[in-house]
């Protein structure tokens, strides 16, 4: 790997170069094993197709294409998937196929891998908890998936209310409502318990939040008692890699986690994974049946992206991705070390998002920039840089404390080289904050 002697002459990457350095970076690590060999990288080839490279439809767009030292944030389109990943989806479209036959399958494939009895893959979490509420709707009703929404709630179909505690609210609390259910809300563990009736389908935790209140365990256990299923959404919630059968393991009964995060599958695919019972009754209500889950259609190059990403990450280690995350960090650690009041080090978040993110601190009066300013200067400039969205917060948020001033960046889904763009741009913009981007930022277009 190149030692960049003077940091203020970093490579000024155009894009052949840096696909050209990112095969060197390639070759040199031998590393890469989230994102394998360049060659893999740059060939547009489609399996069985010419090796005429296909248009670059962003470029003929005009969208811009950004670096990633974010996260697995869906506005960004959230991971690039690994090459294996890649081919198996390119490998898929190929052929027609069943389309009930590919579900049960590659859902058998997947459950096996993760140790638990039942696998749908959805279209996203946020679908695999919609067809978690509609699979317990089924099982506790025994309606069939065209009476869900319009008669749940009604006399033939009475049982229709989602346990939860109040903490537990949040912004995918639509996925369930789509169903036509009602949430019960609970404080303490006695209100639980009184909570679980005659009508209540399923009971709703989420894992990542920042306030736990009544544990898992205390929440299974009452809950099984009144033979009442427990849904958990992790969506977010893995490395690490056992967490996508430690959940189902403690006894939730349906845990949703999104394809398209950290497990590096196709953006629009999750997980909804557990009790056999319930997974079954998920595929009845997904695409091709008119039900509620026919508006989240997983097609089958996804289908099968989802499986090669499973197989892909049983691949890998939690301590060689962390390694990797941490070494990519460290050409922008060496860039700013030297410049004044800055100070880096490296957290990794308890349960959502649990990767080392890069604090760069620094006093804003000798910067001459807030955190928040750098971060659209780095996001207005050329590549177009996205930092955590934790850079600048006044408040802890998802497990990262505040950084009022300070930058944050994640370097595990990066493309091979991306860190010494990332270390040139953050130095060039700590250095001298108006020579990068603009502030305040340009009025994004309006696209409605
Ligand atoms: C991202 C996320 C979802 C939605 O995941 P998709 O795969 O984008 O549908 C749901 N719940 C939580 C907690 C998430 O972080």
């Amino acid at each position: 790997m190149k030692n960049f002697q003077n940091l203020d002459n970093l490579p000024s990457y155009s894009r052949r170069r840096f696909l050209r350095a990112s095969q060197a970076t390639v070759a040199a690590l031998s590393a890469a094993p989230l994102l394998g060999g360049a060659t893999e990288m740059l060939a547009a080839n489609v399996p069985g197709d010419s090796t005429k490279p296909h248009p670059d439809y962003y470029d003929k767009l005009g969208v811009t294409k950004l670096i990633n030292a974010a996260g697995t944030y869906t506005d960004l389109t959230s991971a690039v998937m690994p090459p294996p990943v890649r081919a198996a989806v390119a490998q898929a479209a190929l052929h027609p196929v069943h389309l009930a036959e590919l579900q049960q399958k590659a859902g058998e494939y997947i459950a096996q891998k993760l140790q638990t009895e039942g696998c749908c893959i959805s279209c996203g979490a946020a679908s695999a908890i919609t067809l978690a509420t509609g699979a317990s709707l089924m099982a506790a009703n025994g309606c069939h998936p065209l009476d869900i929404p319009s008669k749940i709630g009604t006399p033939q179909f009475p049982k229709n209310e989602v346990v939860l505690q109040k903490i537990h609210h949040y912004e995918y609390d639509v996925a369930m409502q789509l169903c036509g259910i009602k949430f019960v809300d609970v404080v303490t563990l006695d209100d639980y318990k009184q909570a679980l009736g005659p009508n209540t389908v399923m009971t709703q935790y989420f894992n990542a939040c920042d306030d736990v209140g009544i544990s898992r365990e205390d929440w299974i256990a009452a809950a099984h008692e009144k033979g009442v299923p427990c849904h958990l959404d992790a969506a977010a919630d893995m490395p690490p890699i056992s967490n996508l059968w430690k959940y189902t393991g403690m006894g939730f009964d349906m845990v949703s986690f999104s394809g398209g995060k950290d497990i590096r599958g196709p953006q629009n695919a999750g997980l909804l994974l557990g009790k056999k019972k319930y997974t079954d009754l998920a595929q009845r209500n997904i695409c091709p049946v008119s039900s509620v889950g026919r508006g989240m259609k997983v097609a089958k190059e996804q289908i099968v992206g989802m499986v090669a990403a499973v197989d892909w990450l049983l691949s890998q280690t939690d301590e060689g991705m962390e390694q990797e995350s941490r070494e990519r960090m460290q050409p922008i650690i060496k860039a700013v070390k030297d410049l004044p009041t800055v100070k880096t080090s490296i957290m990794v978040p308890e349960v959502a998002n649990h990767v080392p993110h890069l604090m760069i601190d620094f006093d804003p009066d000798t910067i001459g920039a807030s955190a928040r300013e750098l971060r659209v200067r780095l996001r207005t400039a050329t590549p177009c840089i996205e930092l955590n969205p934790h850079t600048g917060s006044k408040r802890p948020s998802q497990g990262v404390p505040a950084q009022p001033n300070a930058l944050v960046v994640t370097t595990f889904l990066l493309n091979p080289g991306e860190e010494y763009i990332l270390a040139r741009q953050i130095r060039k913009v700590l250095k001298n904050p108006k020579s990068v981007g603009v502030y305040p930022p340009p009025p994004r277009p309006a696209f409605a």
